[in-house]
């Protein structure tokens, strides 16, 4: 018999590996894969796109007129890869510049921006069996969900990975630009007022800085069955 369907909530700082074990989790469970933070710097890029949001300063209220024009939605590429749209347009390479992560990060801080993309992530998860990874996912998206993770890495892990994946990519990067990215990320999710980044009191936490991407999706998926398995017995 087919387990009940659960919601998985990943959290943790920027580039600690949340979406690789949860696209490995979504992958093993058959199990739809939500990149919130794809959402947030979608967002992002709509409004760079439109001259509100430039080095200096976000055009506040411009956003909050057009909130409701911006449409993110995930679909998989030929390899099986979900990429984001942003109204119907693949922006899945373009939304990963440290520009727009950038973005992201202080977009993220608005109260309705915020409110619209819960809004958002809310309802795709309202039939469960996904993966979300984020800030707020356990916190405030989904606080009844039934397995929280909280990741964390060292900053300076983080930058390295991040870095190295943009050279892989072919992407212009410095690994000292890459680390003053991450630690000001940190410092604005950890300190805006709105959800701040902060582990859920019931998620468990693991920090993967000496942890191989293997070892921490079988861990996850053990937690997955133990949990179930409690679920089921209930
Ligand atoms: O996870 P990722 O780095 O792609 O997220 C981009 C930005 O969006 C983050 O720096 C964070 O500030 C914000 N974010 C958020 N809440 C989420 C997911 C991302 O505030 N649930």
């Amino acid at each position: 018999m087919q387990s009940k369907r659960i919601i998985i909530a990943i959290d943790g700082y920027s580039s600690c590996g949340k979406s690789t074990i949860a696209r490995g989790l979504a992958k093993h469970l058959g199990y739809i894969y939500i990149d919130s933070g794809a959402m947030y710097r979608a967002v992002a890029l709509y409004a760079i796109r439109q001259g509100w949001l430039t080095e200096k300063e976000i055009d506040e209220e411009a956003l909050h007129r057009h909130i409701s024009d911006i449409h993110i939605t995930f679909n998989p590429n030929a390899h099986g890869v979900q990429e984001t749209y942003l109204n119907g347009e693949n922006v899945e390479r373009e939304i990963r510049s440290l520009q727009v992560a950038n973005g992201a990060s202080r977009v993220s801080t608005l109260a309705f921006v915020r409110r619209e993309m819960v809004h958002q992530q809310q309802e795709m998860g309202k039939n469960k069996g996904v993966v979300m990874d984020g800030r707020d996912i356990g916190t405030v998206v989904f606080p009844e969900a039934e397995m929280k993770l909280f990741l964390t890495t060292s900053p300076e892990i983080r930058a390295r990975r991040r870095f190295e994946e943009m050279i892989t990519k072919g992407e212009q990067a410095e690994y000292e630009a890459v680390l003053a990215n991450v630690k000001e990320r940190d410092l604005r999710d950890t300190t805006r007022t709105e959800s701040p980044l902060r582990k859920a009191d019931d998620a468990f936490e693991l920090d993967n800085t000496h942890i191989g991407v293997e070892e921490q999706l079988q861990w996850a998926l053990n937690m997955f069955h133990k949990i179930t398995a409690q679920n089921e017995q209930n």
